[in-house]
């Protein structure tokens, strides 16, 4: 399976989901044009896209989604309430409405979605799982990791998991009251300690990848988290390659190959 994120952060999130011909998007965030180019990067074209899988109905998340799926008659997953509020029009697009906690197919993969707790109508992660069984799971916008989510991000091959914010720079920084609590807040985004802190009970000897997303470009920095996600697996003890998605331009594409055909061991 390829794995590429098009950018990540608070200004658009999309990513690139691709195995055995079958093309999908998780999230479109970048306007039409913006998507076409980054796409193109990455030597893909919408036309060949599949299908687009909204995470929530935040801007960052959902913002090019009907223009793009209007021009090219791309199919639109999301739950009814996810749809709903991001005014996506069933009667204007083609909306394929899932449920969260249950699993659904597209072409050649199969997406498997949970619930998330962040401050959306109904929120997912999924985990894409390739006809071989290759799996890779993306999480992000999570205000905490409840234990459905850890099982679930389990036994994924590659991981793109939220690392938003260091707190101190959260804290002293620059942004009003009111938006440093909602996003430290259970609905908010989790810190790089929060997302070290579930990493270290989702990963295993079968993890491969590990893309850190959704960084705060004003809260946070990829040498912080780097030096977070170091710590991290000198503690659990696996060797895993790091990435971390930027906002403002695609990351060179991960070629996702299964390890474990047994699954994996859970460390902790
Ligand atoms: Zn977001
Ligand atoms: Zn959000």
């Amino acid at each position: 399976m390829l794995v590429a994120s098009l950018g990540s952060g608070s200004a658009g999130n999309s990513c690139l989901f691709e195995s055995d011909g079958t093309r999908i998007l998780v999230d479109a965030g970048f306007g039409l044009r913006q998507t076409q180019q980054r796409l193109k990067l990455l030597g893909r074209e919408l036309s060949e896209v599949d299908a687009i899988i909204i995470t929530h109905e935040h801007g960052d998340h959902v913002h090019g989604a009907a223009k793009i799926a209007a021009k090219f008659g791309i199919p639109i997953y999301a739950t009814r309430d996810t749809l709903e509020a991001a005014r996506l029009d069933p009667r204007k697009l083609s909306a394929r409405p899932f449920e969260n906690n249950a699993s659904f197919r597209i072409g050649e993969l199969e997406v498997h979605s949970c619930r998330v707790i962040h401050d959306a109508a109904d929120p997912s992660c999924f985990v894409v799982e390739a006809r071989d069984g290759t799996r890779a799971g993306i999480a992000s916008d999570l205000g905490v990791v409840d234990a459905s989510v850890l099982a679930h991000l389990q036994g994924c091959d590659a991981l793109l998991f939220e690392a938003n914010h260091d707190l101190d720079m959260l804290r002293t920084g620059s942004y009003p009251w009111s938006l440093k609590r909602r996003i430290l807040s259970r609905h908010g985004h989790l810190s790089n300690e929060d997302a070290m802190e579930a990493l270290a009970r989702i990963v295993g000897e079968g993890t491969r990848h590990l893309t850190l997303i959704h960084l705060s470009e004003r809260n946070n920095h990829e040498s912080i988290v780097r030096a977070c996600a170091d710590d991290l697996l000198s503690r659990v003890g696996v060797r895993i390659d790091v990435g971390v998605a930027t906002q403002h331009a695609p990351m060179s594409p991960i070629d996702v190959v299964r390890r474990s055909k047994k699954g994996q061991m859970r460390l902790f």
